[in-house]
């Protein structure tokens, strides 16, 4: 029988994504709230307690997160720690028998994402990533535009993600599995997928100068790239840490489509030659964690699964060879 309680999440991790976006989405989603949370501060378990109402027993730490296995309140355990991290808190989730959602991006390696999607296939859980563009209007109608062939067949992307300054385990290889790559270039990877539905053949990558050389010492400042595509199409792609990009255009036989900014939380404005997209914007998080419990209460598979996450690791694992090496890599 279908239940149509709404189910419970175990935030893990309170950073700043926690705390300025899945916290708030969790007070608008329809079929599911924030039941738990596990951190290692004490401070923020309190400060959390107090806003989301959350009952002592549903609080954890990161010693004692592995008995959320006897809490029924919690359904979904939600791993939004530092990239290193994600693998091993995602497989200690899928042994507890919730479902598990795990931040973008997936791990640090293939061979982990490999990992996580076989512990949670053992324990019968569903698994999904924080690929919340997926349930975002703005993108959802690029993927129509593109998919629909309303311009005719897509001929090139331009996909551009950068922030103007990064710090903490995000300047870290070791936490952070390389730099803005990881980080936001993994949206226009992605976002390369979704727009054409096809897998990339081969990528040419190129690392731009570092201006900090002392900051940027372990992992790159900038990046640009090129992903072919076997029907032809190319997405001409780039992202930093310390330049400010947000851009998302494709051109197609007879016409073009675009959004800027294309990756954000909210803001997003998109444009065709007919003039403005004309889109209400809805809250990605809580469409994108509404859609993960509907999923579970209906026992279907999540769009967003282990396998894409996955699969952007081994487009950016090609990339990084072809940054060290200069040549063009097959994927
Ligand atoms: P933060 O650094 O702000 O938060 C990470 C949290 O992880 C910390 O606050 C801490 O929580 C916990 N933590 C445990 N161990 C460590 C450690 N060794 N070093 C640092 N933190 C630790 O990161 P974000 O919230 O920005 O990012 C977390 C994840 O979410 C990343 O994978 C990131 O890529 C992803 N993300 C996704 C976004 C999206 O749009 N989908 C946007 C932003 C981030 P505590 O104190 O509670 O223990």
């Amino acid at each position: 029988m279908m239940e149509r309680r709404k189910l419970g999440v175990a935030l893990v991790g309170l950073g700043i994504y926690s705390d300025g976006e899945l916290g708030p989405a969790l007070k608008e989603t329809s079929h599911c709230y924030l039941a738990g949370i596990v951190s290692g501060s004490e401070r923020k378990k309190e400060k959390w307690k107090k806003e989301y109402d959350i009952p002592d027993k549903n609080i954890y730490s990161y010693e004692d997160f592995d008995s959320i296995k006897n809490n029924d309140s919690i359904d979904i355990i939600y791993i939004v720690l530092p990239n290193s991290m994600h693998k091993e808190y995602v497989i200690r989730a899928a042994k507890t028998g919730k479902h598990v959602i795990c931040e973008k991006p997936m791990a640090n390696t293939v061979e982990e994402c490999d990992e996580m999607i076989a512990a949670c296939e053992e324990a019968g859980v569903t698994l999904s990533i924080g690929y919340r563009l997926h349930f975002d209007p703005f993108n959802l109608e690029m993927m129509k535009l593109a998919n629909e062939k309303v311009y005719g067949n897509v001929k090139r992307i331009f996909a551009s993600h950068g922030l103007s300054t990064a710090e903490g385990w995000r300047l870290d290889k070791v936490l952070a599995g390389g730099g803005p790559l990881m980080d936001v270039g993994i949206y226009c990877v992605n976002a390369g997928r979704y727009i054409t539905n096809l897998e990339p053949l081969a990528v040419h990558a190129t690392e731009g100068q570092k201006k900090d050389k002392k900051k940027f010492a372990n992992i790159e400042e900038s990046l640009t790239w090129t992903m072919e595509y076997p029907n032809g199409v190319i997405a001409e792609c780039s992202c930093s840490y310390s330049q400010y990009r947000n851009h998302l255009r494709v051109e197609a036989e007879n016409g073009w489509f675009e959004i800027a900014p294309s990756f954000s939380y909210s803001g997003l404005k998109g444009r065709t030659p007919e003039g403005k997209m004309d889109i209400k914007p809805i809250n990605q998080q809580a469409a994108q964690m509404d859609d993960f419990a509907l999923a579970i209460m209906n026992n279907r598979p999540t769009p967003v699964p282990g396998e894409m996450g996955r699969q952007d690791m081994k487009i950016i694992g090609a990339i990084y060879r072809s940054m060290e090496t200069g040549q063009r890599v097959e994927t």
